[in-house]
């Protein structure tokens, strides 16, 4: 019994420190997008320039719509990221939002941003492939007509 209680407290020490690794993965993953969040900001406001050429001006918005684009998958990315480092610090790091049942270990090292466990990430997945399926077929019943 006693040797029980001594392996589990080591099992959960050990998670602790790789959870805290973790954390400080995130915590410089956030900064790092910061820096870029930053850029990209930068490159947006200077948007007083004018073109005498259209191409360059075509060239331009163009290059001014990818940063939007890239910004808002960082601003997703960031958003994500500092979620998961609120349920770290609440202690509901690695536990699923949908089942409550603890999420292995392996997973949430190689996707540290999971917020369900495999099983619950499928049937979420299925249901939304079903729901687009769905939708497909209204559209293709509403175009039949
Ligand atoms: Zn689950």
């Amino acid at each position: 019994m006693i040797w029980i209680q001594r392996k589990i407290k080591r099992v959960e020490f050990m998670q602790q420190e790789k959870i805290q690794h973790i954390k400080n993965f995130l915590l410089k993953k956030m900064d790092e997008l910061r820096n870029v969040a930053g850029n990209t900001l930068q490159r947006l406001k200077n948007n007083g320039e004018k073109y005498a050429d259209v191409c360059d001006a075509a060239a331009y918005e163009y290059s001014k719509a990818i940063d939007l684009a890239v910004r808002g998958k960082e601003r997703n990315m960031m958003l994500d990221i500092q979620e998961t480092i609120m349920r770290i610090d609440r202690g509901l790091f690695g536990i699923c939002d949908h089942c409550g049942r603890k999420i292995p270990e392996e997973r949430m090292i190689g996707a540290p941003l999971s917020k369900l466990c495999l099983p619950c990430q499928m049937d979420f997945e299925k249901r939304n492939g079903m729901l687009r399926k769905r939708f497909s077929q209204k559209v293709k019943i509403k175009n039949a007509y």
